[in-house]
């Protein structure tokens, strides 16, 4: 890591913390020749692999892309997108695997969905699980009719 300051090629970790959400770390440094100090941000990155065979970096604003079709004309904010992909995020790095499959970044997204909006989250399912009658759409509603059911006062 280059001094951000004289350029000198070493510097040297002085601390180093975890963020509070444990997906980055933060290392400060000082720098041997100059002695000033600076701050580094490391994070693990995440790769996602299409059915394709084709390797992507993992990136939230994909996410966004996707959700926000499902959620078009529903009272859904921006903000509600970043958070959602921020917790898309979380569960899949969680998860402990770097290489992730297309396929778990969308059973990922299925969760904090539902919660935000159900019927965005059934207009992604029934794109995504490749719902083919009524009677997929029928069994998705049930469930979450029983969900309702058990959470009502
Ligand atoms: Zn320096």
């Amino acid at each position: 890591m280059h001094c951000p300051f004289c350029r000198n090629p070493d510097s040297r970790v002085v601390d180093s913390r975890t963020s509070d959400d444990g997906l980055s770390i933060r290392r400060r440094r000082q720098c041997p020749a100059c002695g000033q100090r600076f701050s580094t941000l490391e994070t693990a990155s995440l790769v996602v692999v299409k059915r394709s065979g084709v390797t992507e970096p993992f990136r939230r604003e994909k996410i966004v892309g996707g959700v926000r079709k499902a959620c078009q004309g529903r009272p859904v904010s921006d903000d509600d997108l970043a958070l959602l992909a921020q917790r898309v995020e979380e569960t899949l790095r969680a998860s402990g695997s770097a290489e992730l499959d297309s396929h778990d970044v969308g059973l990922a997204i299925l969760g904090p969905l539902k919660e935000l909006d159900e019927v965005a989250y059934m207009r992604f399912a029934s794109v995504y699980q490749g719902f083919e009658s009524l009677d997929d759409f029928e069994s998705a509603i049930n469930v979450l009719r029983t969900e309702h059911g058990d959470t009502a006062p």
